[in-house]
């Protein structure tokens, strides 16, 4: 194509224009504004949420408003070999997780940290060049509480549960706790779970304790002795914690799904709370 001496000249202009940076955006390179702009974007909250439910589903129903999210994560996992093209679908089931798990561990990590829940710092690095992370969750750092060990989310999460009921809750177990009680099943192994003291709580409380913790984001349930060989206490698992063990996220899962967390995958015995996560919650 030829072009007239000034259109040319404008051409040159615009070329300059995307080598040096974008006006109003400095220190961005054109590259990066129209990268930014291109790619499209994985929902990590919905994606979370997708990859604790879906391994536990009886069929193939997909989780709402986490299709286009998982896709993408499952492409992006195909493409490095890491799921078979036939299980990119939206779903983000046990073949899925443990893609993700695989991925997980290619970047070094194991145990806690390969689990296959997708974690901001893996799904970043997965999406790099393909989609950007939106929607993202931290646990934070473990901190100190009640004389257990938390994350930061969680001690929020239970400082509102607190201030709703209008009274403390003591709590028995922490999180990051492996082996801290054989009868848990490796709940406690990682981030999001606590275990909370009943007593002296009349049975009304009890029930409005379980109700305050489910309305602020966690998956709780009060336990008696038959369930678990513990004394009476209250569960609590912080729905979409990315350091939750993979007991913890199945129990997430069955709470979504209508049961009670417990092996025997029995219905849920609790008071009936809209199912919402902490960052839900917050936007309410
Ligand atoms: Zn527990």
């Amino acid at each position: 194509m030829k072009l007239p001496p000034r259109a040319a000249g404008l051409m040159a202009v615009a070329v300059l224009a995307c080598l040096t940076g974008v006006p109003g955006m400095p220190g961005a390179s054109a590259a990066q504004a129209a990268e930014a702009g291109a790619l499209p974007s994985v929902d990590m909250e919905a994606t979370v949420k997708a990859a604790q439910i879906d391994p536990r589903r009886p069929d193939d129903t997909l989780t709402p408003g986490a299709k286009a999210s998982v896709l993408l994560v499952e492409r992006a996992l195909r493409d490095r070999r890491l799921l078979d093209a036939k299980w990119v679908d939206g779903y983000f089931g046990t073949t899925t997780i443990a893609a993700f798990a695989k991925f997980q561990r290619s970047l070094g990590r194991t145990g806690l940290a390969a689990s296959g829940l997708p974690d901001t710092a893996s799904l970043t690095r997965l999406g790099a060049g393909r989609f950007t992370v939106t929607h993202v969750i931290g646990p934070g750092a473990r901190v100190s509480t009640g004389g257990v060990v938390v994350d930061a989310r969680t001690r929020s999460m239970l400082a509102e549960a607190k201030r709703l009921l209008g009274r403390d809750l003591v709590l028995l177990q922490g999180s990051y706790n492996p082996g801290g009680d054989p009868t848990s099943a490796g709940t406690h192994d990682g981030g999001g779970v606590v275990d909370i003291s009943v007593k002296g709580m009349s049975s009304a409380t009890r029930t409005a304790a379980v109700r305050a913790l489910r309305r602020v984001g966690f998956a709780a349930w009060l336990r008696n002795p038959d369930q678990d060989d513990w004394p009476w206490h209250i569960h609590a698992a912080a729905i979409s914690d990315t350091d939750l063990s993979s007991r913890a996220q199945h129990q997430i899962g069955d709470y979504y799904l209508g049961l009670n967390g417990l092996a025997g995958r029995a219905p849920d015995d609790g008071p009936k709370v809209p199912i919402r996560t902490w960052e839900e919650y917050r936007r309410h």
